[in-house]
């Protein structure tokens, strides 16, 4: 089997150096297993760990190789569609529920920073810039509704506070939240690993989990290895492909781009941000940034329905970054990749069980850095019999995509079109 190397990314050539795992070649024995090594699968692995649980972790690739290891970096609280909708979807009790956890996933990240010291640039502080007034009073009533929760650290900003934090003239005005913030994501991934580890957890590289035998004693099969277990959690998310296929009827891989600049002089990088907060802005296809702790900018947008490579993907994004900043017009693009997240019609996380010993989390549309730590948790505690978290998200509807596999793409493509020319319209 040909071995899967990471992408060539900013974080590839900047991780904290970690020999490669090897790959399973027999059958193990375990309480859980775990398919995928992103945030989901090593969130939920730690926290089983620190309950007494054993657990192997398989991965088609290497540990962070999806979403978790490529990703804007960015700590964004709440979940991709916001608690009002979820307030209109389902009933009071259960939305006070996932209302009050939707900032515990940041809390979870800088716990376990703290917890296992795990190296990966974390700041706080993160920014919501509106680029219209119907943004910004969307970010005014978002605010009223998560302090609402109980979330506070939030701070509007007008035309010109934002643009003490900012070197950007398009926003008219933003909301700071200080208890979001930016990290080295690929090193929080390896650092998450190391813990499961440092806790007796095993951990497979090069090892795609290609089958399960569903049943009371399920057994996850692998090229040259089996995994008996008790559960399974499947923690694919858009690199899942078609092992599970209830899962893949309801979601869809989406590409999203990033570039990164040279490293900037330090008196560039602190014009443009000079408080080294994070920023994304309000469009339904939106932009987000940040600086590096090595002073590079990292900029992404952009989304390719159905994960197809684009072939020039610093063609898509350099502009985006010149019409933020037309003061980087001469600076080189040193790496530029894409990822797959999993959208879901709804755009609200999926998480269930098949049968009685499968469970699943994906589809967090986008914003997943602090759903997935959250997930991992809420997974764990249902493993452990105390299920009230995990059925308020299992009982948020899961739709089909319209036009199914075949046409789901061009149906999304069309329903983003339409979004994106009233964020350009600001309508
Ligand atoms: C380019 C990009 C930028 C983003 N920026 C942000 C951001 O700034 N802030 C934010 O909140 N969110 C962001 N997101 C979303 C966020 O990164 C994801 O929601 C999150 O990382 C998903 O984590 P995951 O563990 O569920 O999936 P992944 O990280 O994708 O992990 C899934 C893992 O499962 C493995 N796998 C799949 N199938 C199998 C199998 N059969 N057997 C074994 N292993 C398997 C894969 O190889 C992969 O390593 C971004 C996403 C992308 C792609």
């Amino acid at each position: 089997m040909a071995t899967i190397a990471y992408p060539q990314s900013y974080y590839a050539a900047s991780a904290n150096p970690v020999p490669p795992r090897p790959a399973l070649q027999e059958e193990v024995q375990t309480d859980v297993c775990v398919i995928g090594a992103g945030y989901t699968g090593l969130s939920s692995a730690l926290f089983l760990l620190e309950n007494g649980f054993s657990v192997t972790v398989l991965e088609a690739a290497r540990v962070g190789f999806g979403a978790s290891g490529r990703n804007g970096g960015q700590i964004v609280n709440s979940y991709s569609r916001d608690i009002d909708v979820i307030e209109r979807t389902v009933g009071p009790r259960q939305a006070q529920l996932l209302g009050q956890m939707a900032f515990e996933g940041g809390r979870i990240i800088r716990e376990r920073v703290a917890k296992y010291n795990i190296q990966c640039d974390l700041k706080d502080g993160g920014v919501f810039a509106a680029l219209t007034s119907k943004q910004m009073g969307h970010l005014e009533s978002q605010k009223r509704l998560w302090e609402r929760f109980g979330h506070t650290q939030l701070e509007l900003m007008d035309k010109n506070r934002i643009r003490e934090v900012v070197a950007c003239d398009n926003y008219v005005g933003g909301m700071l939240d200080m208890s979001g913030g930016h990290i080295h994501p690929l090193n929080l991934a390896l650092g998450e690993a190391a813990a499961v580890e440092s806790l007796g957890g095993k951990i497979y590289e090069q090892s795609p989990a290609v089958r399960i035998e569903r049943g009371a004693n399920p057994v996850v099969h692998t090229p040259n290895g089996r995994v008996r277990a008790k559960f399974i959690i499947v923690a694919g998310n858009a690199y899942l492909g078609g092992l599970v296929p209830e899962l893949a009827a309801k979601s869809m891989p989406c590409g999203t781009q990033v570039i990164t600049t040279e490293p900037l002089s330090d008196e560039l990088a602190r014009t443009l941000l000079p408080q080294d907060y994070c920023v994304e802005d309000c469009n339904y296809l939106l932009d987000y940034y940040r600086l590096t702790s090595d002073k590079r900018l990292i900029f992404g947008g952009g989304v390719v329905y159905g994960a197809r490579d684009p072939a020039n993907i610093e063609a898509i994004i350099r502009p985006k970054m010149l019409k933020a900043f037309p003061q980087l017009k001469d600076v080189k693009i040193d790496f530029a990749w894409t990822g797959n997240f999993l959208l879901t019609l709804s755009r609200l996380p999926q998480v269930g069980r098949i049968g009685d010993n499968i469970y699943y989390s994906q589809g967090c549309s986008g914003h997943g850095v602090t759903y997935t730590h959250l997930a991992g948790k809420v997974l764990a505690e249902a493993l452990r019999g105390q299920a009230e978290r995990f059925d308020a998200f299992a009982e948020l509807p899961h739709y089909p995509f319209p036009g199914g596999q075949m046409f789901r793409v061009p149906f999304s493509a069309i329903g983003a079109w339409y979004y994106s020319l009233r964020d350009r319209l600001g309508v």
